[in-house]
């Protein structure tokens, strides 16, 4: 387990040291060295979002899922796309993606000013989820539907199962969290094919099997909810 830590402590660290080296380059490479020493911080609890650039203080958060996930290939043309949101609100005061200093910039660095990350001063991720088996929380900012699995444990079980909760309990020693935190699990089966689907929140309307009925609406195959924790 420590050893775990310590070698994901060292990959952080490593991307950490990378992302640095390489904003340096792309401000000495595009900004003739202009832009001002910014923040840089590598997450592994971004999970909807590669990355994003903030303003107080000036800095990029990039995610260590993504890092992992498509290397710099990909994560390469986020950070320049950040580091010109960057500029832009430095030098500027540009937000979003229709600023004249934003898109030059893009064009500058060949990166699409589109918004394939999320924008720049969205509000920050409301929905925390955490994996009962390893402790680990991920934040989203939108809420999840069905019921998704821990992305670092093994399989797919009561478990492993990523469970909703708020601020206070995503520090909660993992312990205490076990035994205190009852997971809010609707379970709907239906009830011709028994088939079960696992949902964080209610459906707000009736639901036919998606198996039963792939195409269309049934009201003699409803999927009925038989649990609502877990
Ligand atoms: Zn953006
Ligand atoms: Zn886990
Ligand atoms: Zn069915």
């Amino acid at each position: 387990m420590e050893n775990d830590n310590d070698a994901k402590m060292q990959n952080l660290n490593e991307y950490l040291l990378d992302t640095r080296e390489r904003f340096c380059a792309i401000n000495s490479d595009y900004f003739d060295n202009e832009i001002p020493d910014i923040m840089v911080r590598i997450s592994d609890r971004l999970y909807s979002r590669i990355g994003y650039a903030h303003s107080n203080p000036l800095g990029i958060v990039l995610s260590s899922r993504y890092l992992e996930k498509y290397g710099w290939e990909t994560l390469d043309e986020v950070l320049k796309h950040e580091i010109a949101h960057i500029y832009a609100y430095h030098f500027y005061g540009e937000r979003g993606h229709r600023g004249e200093n934003f898109r030059e910039a893009c064009k500058k660095m060949g990166v699409s000013p589109s918004a394939r990350t999320n924008d720049l001063y969205v509000e920050r991720e409301k929905w925390h989820y955490r994996c009962r088996n390893c402790g680990q929380t991920i934040s989203t900012y939108r809420p999840l539907r069905s019921v998704e699995y821990c992305d670092s444990c093994d399989g797919t079980s009561d478990e492993t199962m990523l469970i909703k909760v708020n601020k206070d309990q995503i520090d909660m020693p993992l312990n205490e969290f076990r035994k205190k935190v009852r997971p809010k699990i609707n379970v709907y089966r239906c009830i011709k094919c028994g088939r079960e689907v696992r949902r964080y929140k209610r459906w707000t309307e009736k639901h036919s099997c998606a198996v039963c009925n792939p195409d269309d609406f049934d009201n003699t195959c409803l999927m009925e909810l038989v649990r609502n924790k877990a």
